[in-house]
């Protein structure tokens, strides 16, 4: 089966063609940028419609050359949760796109694929997933036919918490990798992260949910203080992942779990990704991290999990394939997988 995905719940326009016996996906990705500051809606969205017909000519085309004019199985979509104005967008576009082709339309749960992304790559059959993004960060754990909410943010997704803080500084979106590189100038000096000073920041953790609006805001006034920006970056770093990875530790723990995967565009962070290597290999549990075109937001993880959805029959009638911006992951019945874990 051959599906054709697209992904636009807020900054990357991307179409991807995911082939199933081949396993292959080709993704075409057209990231929005702001000048500064962070996501601006209403410059997302007129960049979703201008680069979204582009994006999905792009991997139409090719799909067509290589494989003839029924390249084209199903049309999958993410519905969201994203940004209204630009899951409408995508949603129509994925409409038109299904009923030109006379295909099937598929409507994809993006934080669901982000993690079944994670088990495509990994094989694992019933991990624990974090998602690490930059609106979400939360803890899902499959049980009775869903992705169970296990912990979450209780404020902010993680990257946004991270970016909030590079906007006071100054620094263009997107602050992640920003703060990964000044944070490498503490502790890259050859003496390990645990040897660099450590500022103090608030730490909220209660059972598996978390929090990061307080942890943002001390590190403004940190650097309002003169504190080195490069200290700060450090210290959130290591507050932020640390809290990420005693949720992640507690959901293994409680479920009995043995796998973890990461999803989520903050995934593309090496100190988290060792940190909670770490933790993995100290309980004796399998970790995977999926490549970074498949952490950060891509239409790649959406045809595939919609080629799995395709497979098992989840598709949508044209009047019930709506977008939902705050479409949470436990509302998404799980018809593709069949087994039994619990
Ligand atoms: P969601 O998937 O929840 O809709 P999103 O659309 O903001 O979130 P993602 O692509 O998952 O998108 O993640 C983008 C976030 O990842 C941004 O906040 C960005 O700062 C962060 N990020 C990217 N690279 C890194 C990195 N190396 N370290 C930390 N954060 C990073």
């Amino acid at each position: 089966m051959r599906v054709l995905g697209i992904e636009g719940t807020a900054w990357c326009a991307s179409a991807a063609l995911h082939d199933t016996e081949a396993d292959s996906t080709v993704i075409e990705s057209d990231p929005y940028e702001p000048d500064s500051g962070g996501i601006h809606p209403r410059e997302a969205a007129e960049h979703m419609s201008e680069a979204i017909p582009e994006v999905v000519g792009t991997v139409l085309d090719a799909a067509e050359a290589e494989y003839g004019p029924d390249a084209i199985d199903a049309v999958a979509f993410s519905r969201g949760p994203g940004l209204g104005p630009c899951l409408r967008t995508v949603g129509t576009a994925a409409r038109s796109l299904a009923g030109a082709l006379d295909v099937p339309l598929v409507g994809v749960n993006h934080m669901v694929a982000h993690l079944e992304i994670g088990r495509h790559e990994s094989g694992f059959s019933n991990p624990v997933c974090l998602n690490a993004s930059g609106a979400n960060a939360h803890l899902l754990g499959y049980h009775d036919g869903r992705y169970r909410v296990l912990g979450e943010t209780m404020d902010a997704g993680v990257g946004n918490a991270i970016d909030k803080f590079t906007r006071h500084v100054g620094w263009n979106h997107p602050g992640g990798p920003k703060v990964e590189a000044a944070a490498a100038e503490v502790s890259g000096d050859g003496r390990g992260p645990e040897a660099a000073d450590l500022l103090e920041l608030p730490y909220v953790v209660k059972g598996m949910d978390f929090s990061f609006s307080g942890i943002s805001s001390a590190a403004n006034d940190a650097y309002d203080d003169s504190e080195p920006v490069e200290e700060i970056c450090f210290s959130l770093q290591e507050h932020v992942f640390g809290m990420l990875t005693e949720v992640s530790e507690r959901a293994l723990s409680l479920t009995g779990a043995d796998e973890l995967v990461l999803g989520g565009g903050v995934g593309q962070n090496d100190r988290l990704r060792e940190m909670l290597a770490e933790m993995c290999s100290a309980r004796g549990a399998a970790f995977h991290a999926p490549d970074p075109r498949y952490l950060r937001d891509n239409a790649g993880m959406i045809a595939v999990l919609g080629a799995r959805m395709a497979a098992a029959g989840d598709t949508l009638e044209i009047r019930e394939s709506r977008i939902d911006p705050n479409f949470r992951p436990d509302q998404v019945p799980v018809t593709w997988r069949d087994d039994e874990s619990s």
